[in-house]
C-alpha cells in the first residue's frame, strides 16, 4: 500500500543533534583524577563530538572500523560515545579492569584500529601496548599533566579536524558500538550494537515505568562506560537532555555521595556492590547528607537484595532494580510496581521489587525447562529466553564450536534460571553455572544470598555449591560479617530456617565460612568462580 510514513533512519546523529540544538546549555560535570570538577555543556559535547568524527575521518577511519576507548567516565568518553559512531565508526569500550592478557585478546579480537586512553590509565595500557595491533593512540590528559612522549595528544587530534564535517549517510542497521561481556562465567564475548538498537533502547529506557528519564533529571552513571554500554545511559540521557554527572576514577562511597549532594543527583546507576558501600555510609551517619528528595537508583548487574531496597527506603532513596545483559544493550526487565499492586501489603510489595521485574516494551520473555515452554506461575523454573530489537543475533566472530545461545526458533538463551509470575514479573533464581543441585533438587544461591544479606550482622554473602558425598552438592555460605558484629553459623542457620525449607539451609556450623572480602569481577559483581576454586578442597564433616 502506498502513502505510509517516511523511511527515517533511527541513528545516533539524531540524538547528538537534538542534544546540541535543544539542550545546549545543560551541563556535563566530570570529576577529574585530581578530584576537581570539569564543567561543559551539551553544546560543547555536540561541537567536540563532531570534531572528533571529522578528525577520525581525516585519519582514514572507514565505515564499521573500530575505535577503542580505555577510559573512566568523563566528558571525553561521552564525546567518544557520539563522535566515533557518527563518523561511521564503531565505538569499542575496553574494560581496563580485566587482566592484561584478556585486554590484549579482546582488543585484537575486535580488530581495534585506534584507541583513546585516559592518561591516568597509561600504566595499564603500557602493559598491553606491545601486544596490540593498534595504529594510533590518542591520550586525553585529564590529569592535567603533559602527554608523555610517544603518544599523540587527543586535544591536538581534535584541533586538527577539518571544520566541514557532514554526517555520513548511515543505515540504521549499521554497527555503532561494541562491548565484550564482563566474563563472569567464561571468556568475554563480543557484542555488536546497531544504531537502530541503540535508539530504540534509549526510548524504552526513558519511559516512566523504566528509568523515567526526564530533562529535569540529573543523572550519574556510576556504572563504568565500558560495562554493558553504560546501560545505555549516555544516549538516553542526551536524548532527553538531562544534566549528567561523570564520577571519573573516584568510586568510593564518600566521593559518590559528595557528588550526589553537590550536584543534587536524581538518578544514579550502578551494580549492587557500589550501593552496599553507600548504604553503609548513610547508615553510619543518617541525615548527614542533604540528598535530593527524589533521588532514585537504578541497580542491576547482579541481584539487589530486598534488605538493600528496604535499607535505602529508610533514607528516602528509591531503588529501581533492572536486569540486563551486555547482549541486550543491556536493558531487559525493570522492577516497577503496577498501580494496582501498590495496594498489596508492604512485605509483598518489597518481595516484588526484589524481583528483576517486567520485560520492557519490545523485549519478549519466556521460560523454558526440559519439558518446553513453562507456565508463568511464579514457581516453575527454567532458562529465561528473550527476543527483541536490541537483543544480539550472534557474537562477533564467535569461535567455531563456541556455545551457541540462540534457539532454532529465534530466541536468545540468557543462561539465567528464572521464574515468571502471573503478573509477568521475572525473578532470577540463578545463573545456570551457579545453581546448586542437592539430592536431585535445585537450590537457588541468589535467594539464600539475599536472605543472608538481610541479617543485620552480615555485610556481604555469596553461596556456592560444594560437592557432597551423599547429596551430590550442598550450599556453602561464604560470609563477610559487618564490623564489630558477632554472627555465628547457628544464628545464620536460624535466620534462614525462618524462610526456607530445611534442606535448602546450609548446615551449621560446617556450611558457613567467614572471610574478609568477597572477590569481585571487573564489573564489581561477586566472582563466585573464584570462591568455588578457593573452596574446591572443602570437606564436609563425616
Ligand atoms: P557477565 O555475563 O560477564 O556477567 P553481563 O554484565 O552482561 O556480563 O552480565 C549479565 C548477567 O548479569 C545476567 O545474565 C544476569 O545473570 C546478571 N544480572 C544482571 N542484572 C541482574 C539483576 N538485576 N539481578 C540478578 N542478576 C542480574
Amino acid at each position: 500500500m502506498d502513502g505510509t510514513m517516511m523511511d527515517y533512519p533511527l541513528t545516533l546523529p539524531s540524538i547528538l543533534e537534538r542534544a546540541g540544538k535543544l539542550f545546549g546549555k545543560v551541563e556535563i560535570v566530570s570529576r577529574l583524577p585530581d578530584k576537581s570538577l570539569h564543567r561543559c555543556t551539551y553544546a560543547d559535547v555536540h561541537r567536540r563530538s563532531r570534531q572528533l568524527a571529522a578528525a577520525l575521518q581525516q585519519a582514514g577511519l572507514k565505515r564499521g572500523e573500530r575505535v577503542a576507548t580505555m577510559m573512566w567516565n568523563s566528558y571525553v568518553h561521552l564525546e567518544a560515545y557520539f563522535g566515533v559512531p557518527v563518523s561511521g565508526g564503531v565505538l569499542h569500550t575496553l574494560n581496563f579492569r580485566l587482566h592484561a592478557d584478556d585486554i590484549a585478546y579482546i582488543a585484537n579480537h575486535a580488530e581495534d584500529r585506534f584507541i583513546i586512553v585516559d592518561d591516568v590509565l597509561l600504566p595499564l595500557f603500557e602493559q598491553v601496548r606491545d601486544r596490540l595491533e593498534i595504529e594510533r593512540v590518542f591520550v586525553a590528559a585529564l590529569s592535567g599533566k603533559p602527554v608523555p612522549e610517544g603518544y599523540e595528544n587527543y586535544e591536538t587530534f581534535l584541533e586538527g579536524a577539518p571544520d566541514n564535517f557532514a554526517y555520513p549517510d548511515l543505515d540504521e542497521n549499521e554497527a555503532c558500538g561494541m562491548c565484550y561481556t564482563s566474563g563472569t562465567t567464561g571468556r568475554s564475548k563480543g557484542v555488536v550494537y546497531s544504531h537502530r538498537a541503540m535508539v530504540l533502547h534509549s526510548l524504552a529506557e526513558c519511559m516512566t515505568d523504566c528509568a523515567a528519564l526526564s530533562q529535569k533529571d540529573t543523572v550519574m552513571p556510576v556504572v563504568p562506560m565500558f560495562h554493558a554500554n553504560a546501560w545505555g545511559l549516555p544516549y538516553a540521557t542526551a536524548l532527553v537532555g538531562a544534566k549528567t554527572i561523570m564520577p571519573g576514577p573516584h568510586l568510593d562511597a564518600d566521593s559518590l555521595l559528595d557528588l550526589c549532594e553537590r550536584e543534587q543527583v536524581t538518578l544514579a546507576a550502578g551494580v549492587p556492590t557500589i550501593w552496599f558501600g553507600i548504604l553503609n555510609a548513610l547508615d553510619e551517619n543518617p541525615g548527614a547528607r542533604k540528598l535530593h528528595p527524589k533521588l532514585r537508583t537504578l541497580v542491576g548487574g547482579s541481584a539487589a537484595p530486598e534488605a538493600m531496597i528496604r535499607g535505602f527506603d529508610k533514607h528516602g532513596v528509591h531503588t529501581i532494580q533492572a536486569w540486563g545483559m551486555t547482549e541486550m544493550t543491556p536493558l531487559g526487565t525493570v522492577s516497577t510496581l503496577k498501580g494496582y499492586l501498590e495496594a498489596l501489603p508492604e512485605d509483598e510489595q518489597y518481595a516484588l521489587r526484589a524481583k528483576q521485574g517486567l520485560p520492557v516494551p519490545f523485549v519478549e520473555a519466556r521460560v523454558v525447562d526440559e519439558k518446553g515452554e513453562a507456565p508463568w506461575d511464579g514457581e516453575t523454573m527454567g532458562e529465561l529466553q528473550v527476543r527483541g530489537p536490541w537483543v544480539a543475533a550472534s557474537y562477533h566472530n564467535a569461535e567455531a564450536g563456541a556455545e551457541d545461545k540462540w534457539t532454532d526458533d529465534g530466541w536468545f538463551g540468557t543462561g539465567d534460571v528464572v521464574t515468571i509470575d502471573a503478573e509477568g514479573y521475572v525473578k532470577i533464581t540463578d545463573r545456570t553455572k551457579d545453581l546448586i543441585k542437592s539430592g536431585g533438587e535445585w537450590i537457588s544461591s541468589v535467594d539464600l544470598e539475599n536472605a543472608l544479606m538481610g541479617h543485620p550482622g552480615v555485610k556481604e554473602a555469596a553461596v556456592i555449591a560444594v560437592a557432597h558425598p551423599k547429596w551430590q552438592e550442598r550450599p556453602l555460605a561464604v560470609v563477610v560479617a559487618k564490623e564489630g558484629a558477632e554472627v555465628t553459623p547457628e544464628a545464620l542457620a536460624d535466620h534462614l530456617a525462618a524462610t526456607f525449607a530445611k534442606w535448602w539451609v546450609p548446615e551449621a556450623p560446617a556450611g558457613y565460612v567467614f572471610i574478609e572480602e568477597i572477590p569481585r569481577t571487573s564489573a564489581g559483581k561477586f566472582l563466585k568462580s573464584a570462591l568455588r576454586e578457593r573452596f574446591s578442597d572443602f570437606q564436609w564433616p563425616e
